[in-house]
């Protein structure tokens, strides 16, 4: 800075700049930040670093800095520290596989999900293309009915009866597929919401209940021994929970019948699709688990609901379930979570919280009953405070045995190498040559963006997202029949 140009010595540029500074801050907050970044001097570098986080909306900031030396001299090979960077600090995913948190990286989520998905069916990322000839079901399990609630469509027929309440449970009427009633209990005072809470907080149990029986029947039906059966087959399977407009979770399932020693071993000659859906069913049927114990409720068991569908997917089947298609439904439920049921994205801290939340009375009434029984001693198990924003399901969204296919953790790294490339910083991480060492030293430096960064991080994932859409057309076109590769 020449010293004609210096605020601090020159009074006309002390005038033109504190003018500036006045008229900034007449500016409506947006505007003033966007003038700020504009002015950044390493603005360019900062929008690598968003473009390289995919515009995440709610980036995690590192400052810190890696060494990686030769292991036998010691000669260091690379250096990186944040200290060049914006700010001095690199901006890193958030890795929110919520859409309603972080649209960029529940999209990469569900990318992961789709591929994961996809290998356990047709092979692929470490997995033998042999796996499309194994026994492969597509399958929804649901929960039981805990009283009465709208449907989309027609509804339940009138009726003249009322419970004990003074209300009809049925209504009547034909409901659009968007009606907000769609899901509301018909009585909330008749409603279990005690029994509702406590299946979603066991559907892992019940889910591997279900497991467990598919080994024990399909040991039944062919007259091999209990612990034999599980030396003959081994069922490879990839769940996702999804809420359904009652706030009760179910569950979407692709399983497979591999030999013993999964996907890359055939199954016997007699673990027929037909014995897996016949299995399938009898299995589900099987399922009661006792409520965990509390005077707080009524005794009973948890089973899964009547409603249970399950399709063979089989090779090109003419547009029937297709292989990609399970794949990409999947994989949509993976960024939805208990918000798809109009509840909430984080966890609850107090009860006044639970009063104050824009939900519907239903899914209020879930959500305190979760936060009522979570106090219970003999409940303490469940968690179900911690969980109570997801109606008490505490499972992971997707859950896959170890065995079914790829790993999230092997997509990442598949795919980090690039990520790198396109951040500028290949030597921030560990190198993976096994002659080398890395010293390293990281600290949180804050996250999330101020209001003019995440219109332009919104901006980058929007045009991200454009890209690979029309990437992705592009392949469709050349994979179809007399396309061209
Ligand atoms: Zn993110
Ligand atoms: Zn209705
Ligand atoms: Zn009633």
């Amino acid at each position: 800075m020449t010293a004609g140009t210096n605020p601090y010595t020159n009074p006309t540029a002390r005038r033109a700049y504190l003018s500036r500074e006045a008229r900034l801050r007449q500016l409506p907050s947006i505007e003033r930040d966007l003038v700020r970044l504009g002015e950044m001097p390493d603005l360019n570098r900062w929008l690598e670093q968003i473009h390289a986080t995919g515009g995440c909306a709610e980036p995690v900031y590192l400052t810190g800095h890696t060494t990686t030396l030769d292991a036998d001299t010691g000669e260091v090979l690379r250096y990186y520290s944040t200290a060049t960077e914006p700010g001095g600090r690199l901006a890193v995913r958030c890795r929110n596989r919520r859409a309603t948190r972080c649209p960029s990286c529940s999209r990469e989520h569900s990318g992961d999900t789709f591929h994961l998905v996809r290998s356990g069916l047709i092979g692929g990322k470490g997995i033998p293309d042999t796996v499309r000839t194994h026994p492969r079901l597509f399958v929804t399990l649901t929960a039981p009915s805990f009283g009465p609630v709208h449907r989309a469509g027609t509804c339940h027929p009138a009726r003249r009866r009322h419970c004990e309440h003074g209300r009809r449970h049925g209504c009547g009427r034909t409901h659009p597929d968007t009606d907000p009633l769609i899901g509301q209990p018909l009585c909330a005072d008749c409603y279990d919401y005690p029994g509702h809470i406590l299946w979603n907080a066991m559907a892992p149990a019940l889910w591997k209940a279900f497991r467990d029986n598919l080994y024990h029947h399909i040991a039944a039906r062919t007259g091999v021994g209990r612990t034999a059966i599980r030396k003959l087959i081994r069922i490879s399977t990839a769940k996702v929970a999804e809420y359904q407009k009652r706030g009760a979770v179910h569950f979407h399932a692709v399983i497979r019948l591999d030999g013993p020693d999964g996907p890359a071993s055939p199954p016997p000659p007699w673990a027929t699709a037909d014995l897996l859906l016949e299995t399938v069913h009898s299995a589900a049927a099987a399922v009661a688990l006792p409520r965990p114990e509390s005077a707080a409720y009524g005794d009973g068991r948890l089973s899964f609901g009547t409603q249970l569908d399950a399709h063979p997917l089989t090779n090109g089947d003419g547009g029937r379930l297709t292989d990609d298609a399970v794949a990409a439904y999947v994989a949509k439920y993976t960024s939805k979570s208990a918000e798809t049921a109009g509840a909430v994205d984080r966890r609850i801290t107090d009860l006044a919280e639970i009063r104050a939340l824009r939900v519907t009375p239903h899914i209020r009434a879930l959500i305190a009953t979760a936060w009522g029984l979570g106090e219970l001693p003999e409940l303490q198990h469940l968690r179900l405070r911690a969980w109570a924003h997801m109606l008490g399901y505490r499972g992971h969204c997707l859950t896959k045995t170890r065995v079914y296919s790829t790993t999230y953790g092997r997509l990442r790294t598949d795919r980090a190498e690039h990520a790198r490339t396109l951040a500028g910083v290949r030597d921030l991480y560990a190198d993976w040559g096994a002659d080398t060492t890395t010293e390293s030293a990281w600290r949180f430096a804050g996250t999330g963006h101020t209001v003019a960064e995440a219109l332009i991080a919104a901006g980058i994932a929007e045009d991200l997202a454009t890209n690979r859409e029309i990437a992705r057309e592009d392949v469709e076109r050349s994979e179809r029949p007399g396309g061209t590769r």
